[in-house]
Protein backbone atom coordinates (compact mmCIF):
# COMPACT_ATOMS: atom_id res chain seq x y z
CA UNK A 1 0.00 0.00 0.00
CA UNK A 2 1.27 3.05 -1.20
CA UNK A 3 -0.85 5.07 1.51
CA UNK A 4 -4.02 6.95 0.69
CA UNK A 5 -1.96 10.17 0.17
CA UNK A 6 -0.20 8.69 -3.31
CA UNK A 7 -3.89 7.16 -4.46
CA UNK A 8 -5.39 8.12 -7.67
CA UNK A 9 -8.19 9.89 -6.18
CA UNK A 10 -5.37 12.39 -4.39
CA UNK A 11 -3.96 12.38 -7.41
CA UNK A 12 -6.72 13.70 -9.59
CA UNK A 13 -7.63 16.03 -6.43
CA UNK A 14 -4.36 17.98 -6.70
CA UNK A 15 -5.04 18.34 -10.23
CA UNK A 16 -8.31 19.49 -9.64
CA UNK A 17 -6.82 22.15 -7.00
CA UNK A 18 -4.07 23.45 -9.82
CA UNK A 19 -7.11 23.96 -12.47
CA UNK A 20 -9.00 25.90 -10.35
CA UNK A 21 -5.65 27.81 -8.74
CA UNK A 22 -5.43 28.32 -13.08
CA UNK A 23 -8.96 29.53 -13.30
CA UNK A 24 -8.75 31.63 -10.35
CA UNK A 25 -5.59 33.98 -11.81
CA UNK A 26 -7.68 34.03 -14.95
CA UNK A 27 -10.91 35.54 -13.32
CA UNK A 28 -11.03 38.79 -13.50
CA UNK A 29 -10.72 40.32 -10.69
CA UNK A 30 -8.11 37.71 -9.86
CA UNK A 31 -9.47 35.21 -6.98
CA UNK A 32 -8.04 33.52 -4.11
CA UNK A 33 -8.24 29.40 -4.88
CA UNK A 34 -9.63 29.51 -0.85
CA UNK A 35 -12.77 30.57 -2.16
CA UNK A 36 -13.49 27.89 -4.22
CA UNK A 37 -14.89 24.81 -2.43
CA UNK A 38 -14.95 21.42 -4.26
CA UNK A 39 -17.93 19.08 -3.65
CA UNK A 40 -16.99 15.88 -4.36
CA UNK A 41 -19.92 14.24 -5.90
CA UNK A 42 -20.28 10.72 -4.71
CA UNK A 43 -23.65 8.98 -5.68
CA UNK A 44 -23.27 5.82 -7.03
CA UNK A 45 -19.37 5.77 -5.12
CA UNK A 46 -19.03 3.35 -2.50
CA UNK A 47 -18.12 4.50 0.96
CA UNK A 48 -14.60 3.27 0.73
CA UNK A 49 -13.84 5.42 -2.69
CA UNK A 50 -15.74 8.30 -0.29
CA UNK A 51 -13.06 7.60 3.10
CA UNK A 52 -10.15 7.64 0.36
CA UNK A 53 -11.57 10.86 -0.76
CA UNK A 54 -11.94 12.05 2.87
CA UNK A 55 -8.38 11.15 4.10
CA UNK A 56 -6.90 13.33 0.86
CA UNK A 57 -8.81 16.28 2.75
CA UNK A 58 -12.29 16.22 1.16
CA UNK A 59 -14.46 17.95 3.56
CA UNK A 60 -17.84 18.10 1.54
CA UNK A 61 -19.70 15.31 -0.23
CA UNK A 62 -22.69 15.67 -2.31
CA UNK A 63 -25.62 13.32 -2.97
CA UNK A 64 -28.80 13.39 -5.14
CA UNK A 65 -30.61 10.70 -3.47
CA UNK A 66 -31.47 11.05 0.05
CA UNK A 67 -31.86 7.10 1.17
CA UNK A 68 -28.52 6.57 -0.35
CA UNK A 69 -26.92 9.72 1.93
CA UNK A 70 -28.55 8.58 4.85
CA UNK A 71 -26.60 5.51 4.83
CA UNK A 72 -23.69 6.46 3.79
CA UNK A 73 -23.37 8.88 6.20
CA UNK A 74 -24.22 6.65 9.19
CA UNK A 75 -21.04 4.03 7.53
CA UNK A 76 -19.11 6.96 7.44
CA UNK A 77 -19.46 8.79 11.06
CA UNK A 78 -16.13 7.52 12.30
CA UNK A 79 -13.89 9.24 9.45
CA UNK A 80 -14.58 12.75 11.14
CA UNK A 81 -16.12 15.74 10.45
CA UNK A 82 -17.35 16.70 7.07
CA UNK A 83 -20.80 18.56 5.01
CA UNK A 84 -23.24 16.66 3.13
CA UNK A 85 -24.75 18.78 0.39
CA UNK A 86 -27.82 17.35 -1.67
CA UNK A 87 -27.85 18.53 -4.97
CA UNK A 88 -30.47 16.39 -6.64
CA UNK A 89 -33.93 17.06 -6.36
CA UNK A 90 -35.64 16.71 -3.25
CA UNK A 91 -39.80 15.51 -2.98
CA UNK A 92 -41.88 16.75 0.15
CA UNK A 93 -42.27 13.36 1.38
CA UNK A 94 -38.43 13.30 1.76
CA UNK A 95 -37.87 16.34 3.64
CA UNK A 96 -37.72 15.21 7.28
CA UNK A 97 -34.71 12.22 6.04
CA UNK A 98 -33.31 15.06 4.45
CA UNK A 99 -33.08 17.52 7.23
CA UNK A 100 -31.38 15.41 9.41
CA UNK A 101 -29.13 14.04 6.44
CA UNK A 102 -27.91 17.26 4.91
CA UNK A 103 -26.01 20.45 5.97
CA UNK A 104 -26.20 22.08 2.70
CA UNK A 105 -29.55 22.16 -0.20
CA UNK A 106 -28.55 23.37 -3.86
CA UNK A 107 -31.56 22.28 -4.95
CA UNK A 108 -34.38 24.22 -3.16
CA UNK A 109 -37.20 25.03 -5.72
CA UNK A 110 -40.28 24.88 -3.95
CA UNK A 111 -41.66 26.72 -0.81
CA UNK A 112 -43.12 23.73 0.67
CA UNK A 113 -39.85 21.89 0.77
CA UNK A 114 -38.66 25.19 2.32
CA UNK A 115 -40.89 25.03 5.31
CA UNK A 116 -40.31 21.16 5.43
CA UNK A 117 -37.18 21.53 6.00
CA UNK A 118 -37.42 24.26 8.39
CA UNK A 119 -39.91 22.30 10.69
CA UNK A 120 -37.77 19.26 10.54
CA UNK A 121 -34.50 21.16 11.99
CA UNK A 122 -36.03 23.66 14.14
CA UNK A 123 -37.90 20.19 15.39
CA UNK A 124 -34.63 18.08 15.87
CA UNK A 125 -32.96 20.77 17.83
CA UNK A 126 -30.65 21.80 14.62
CA UNK A 127 -29.47 25.14 13.35
CA UNK A 128 -30.66 26.10 9.92
CA UNK A 129 -29.85 24.31 6.70
CA UNK A 130 -28.35 26.03 3.98
CA UNK A 131 -30.18 26.54 0.82
CA UNK A 132 -28.92 27.46 -2.38
CA UNK A 133 -31.53 28.49 -5.13
CA UNK A 134 -31.92 26.28 -8.44
CA UNK A 135 -32.06 28.58 -11.07
CA UNK A 136 -33.40 27.22 -14.50
CA UNK A 137 -31.51 29.43 -17.21
CA UNK A 138 -33.20 27.52 -20.01
CA UNK A 139 -36.57 27.69 -19.32
CA UNK A 140 -36.68 23.94 -19.55
CA UNK A 141 -39.96 22.57 -19.22
CA UNK A 142 -39.17 19.36 -17.89
CA UNK A 143 -36.16 20.95 -15.28
CA UNK A 144 -36.07 21.75 -11.82
CA UNK A 145 -35.37 25.20 -10.51
CA UNK A 146 -37.20 28.82 -10.18
CA UNK A 147 -37.29 30.55 -13.57
CA UNK A 148 -34.71 33.92 -12.98
CA UNK A 149 -37.80 36.43 -13.05
CA UNK A 150 -38.77 34.34 -10.11
CA UNK A 151 -36.01 34.40 -8.43
CA UNK A 152 -36.24 37.56 -5.91
CA UNK A 153 -39.76 36.90 -4.36
CA UNK A 154 -38.86 33.11 -3.95
CA UNK A 155 -35.55 34.35 -2.01
CA UNK A 156 -38.23 36.37 0.18
CA UNK A 157 -40.54 33.51 0.70
CA UNK A 158 -37.23 30.95 1.96
CA UNK A 159 -35.50 33.35 3.34
CA UNK A 160 -38.24 33.97 5.86
CA UNK A 161 -38.66 30.12 7.00
CA UNK A 162 -37.35 29.82 10.17
CA UNK A 163 -34.94 26.65 9.97
CA UNK A 164 -33.69 27.72 6.51
CA UNK A 165 -30.65 30.02 5.36
CA UNK A 166 -30.67 31.14 2.02
CA UNK A 167 -27.08 31.18 0.97
CA UNK A 168 -27.38 31.66 -2.84
CA UNK A 169 -27.68 30.54 -6.15
CA UNK A 170 -27.08 27.38 -7.94
CA UNK A 171 -27.19 26.23 -11.50
CA UNK A 172 -27.23 22.94 -13.96
CA UNK A 173 -26.78 24.54 -17.83
CA UNK A 174 -29.14 22.75 -20.19
CA UNK A 175 -28.16 20.30 -22.53
CA UNK A 176 -26.05 20.34 -25.79
CA UNK A 177 -24.17 23.83 -24.45
CA UNK A 178 -20.69 24.18 -25.76
CA UNK A 179 -18.25 25.57 -23.46
CA UNK A 180 -18.99 29.26 -24.74
CA UNK A 181 -22.98 28.89 -23.71
CA UNK A 182 -22.16 27.31 -20.60
CA UNK A 183 -19.97 29.72 -19.42
CA UNK A 184 -22.48 32.30 -20.70
CA UNK A 185 -25.09 30.64 -17.91
CA UNK A 186 -22.70 30.95 -15.15
CA UNK A 187 -21.63 34.29 -15.84
CA UNK A 188 -26.01 34.83 -15.76
CA UNK A 189 -25.95 33.54 -12.76
CA UNK A 190 -23.46 35.46 -11.18
CA UNK A 191 -25.34 38.30 -12.39
CA UNK A 192 -28.27 37.35 -10.62
CA UNK A 193 -26.55 37.23 -7.64
CA UNK A 194 -24.94 40.02 -7.85
CA UNK A 195 -28.34 41.74 -7.79
CA UNK A 196 -29.55 39.61 -4.86
CA UNK A 197 -27.12 40.47 -2.56
CA UNK A 198 -27.67 44.14 -3.03
CA UNK A 199 -31.29 43.47 -0.82
CA UNK A 200 -29.80 40.50 0.99
CA UNK A 201 -26.09 40.76 1.68
CA UNK A 202 -25.68 36.92 3.02
CA UNK A 203 -26.01 35.71 0.10
CA UNK A 204 -22.25 34.61 -0.74
CA UNK A 205 -22.74 31.27 -2.65
CA UNK A 206 -22.94 30.28 -5.93
CA UNK A 207 -22.68 26.76 -6.99
CA UNK A 208 -21.96 25.73 -10.62
CA UNK A 209 -19.52 23.35 -12.55
CA UNK A 210 -19.52 20.08 -12.76
CA UNK A 211 -16.48 17.85 -14.50
CA UNK A 212 -16.92 19.30 -17.38
CA UNK A 213 -17.09 23.04 -17.19
CA UNK A 214 -15.73 23.98 -13.42
CA UNK A 215 -13.16 25.85 -14.49
CA UNK A 216 -15.49 28.33 -16.62
CA UNK A 217 -17.40 28.23 -13.52
CA UNK A 218 -14.75 30.12 -11.41
CA UNK A 219 -14.01 32.09 -13.69
CA UNK A 220 -17.42 33.55 -13.47
CA UNK A 221 -17.55 33.61 -9.62
CA UNK A 222 -18.81 29.90 -8.44
CA UNK A 223 -17.85 29.30 -4.74
CA UNK A 224 -18.75 25.88 -5.02
CA UNK A 225 -18.10 23.64 -7.43
CA UNK A 226 -19.79 19.58 -8.27
CA UNK A 227 -17.47 17.49 -9.02
CA UNK A 228 -17.84 13.39 -9.66
CA UNK A 229 -16.12 12.23 -12.31
CA UNK A 230 -13.08 14.12 -12.65
CA UNK A 231 -12.34 13.28 -8.95
CA UNK A 232 -14.13 10.12 -8.17
CA UNK A 233 -14.10 8.43 -11.24
CA UNK A 234 -16.72 6.67 -13.36
CA UNK A 235 -19.83 5.75 -11.40
CA UNK A 236 -21.15 2.49 -11.33
C1 LIG B 1 -23.95 14.06 -10.92
C2 LIG B 1 -23.98 15.51 -10.69
C3 LIG B 1 -22.80 16.28 -10.69
C4 LIG B 1 -21.42 15.72 -10.99
O1 LIG B 1 -21.30 15.40 -12.33
P1 LIG B 1 -19.87 15.02 -12.99
O2 LIG B 1 -20.07 15.32 -14.42
O3 LIG B 1 -19.66 13.57 -12.71
O4 LIG B 1 -18.85 15.87 -12.35
C5 LIG B 1 -22.90 17.63 -10.39
N1 LIG B 1 -24.09 18.21 -10.12
C6 LIG B 1 -25.23 17.50 -10.12
C7 LIG B 1 -26.51 18.21 -9.83
C8 LIG B 1 -25.22 16.15 -10.41
O5 LIG B 1 -26.38 15.46 -10.44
Amino acid sequence: MGGVRNGIICERKREIERRIGEACSAASPQREAGGVTVVAVTKRIGVEAMREAFGCGIRNFGENYVREAEDKRSRLEGAGECAWHLIGPLQSNKCAAAARTFDWVHSLDRAKVARRLGRERVAAGLGPIRALVQVNLGGEKTKSGIPPEGVPAFIDEAGSVEGVEVRGLMCIPEPGLDPAGRRGRFGQLAALLRRERERCPGLDCLSMGMSADFEEAVIEGATHVRIGTALMGERA
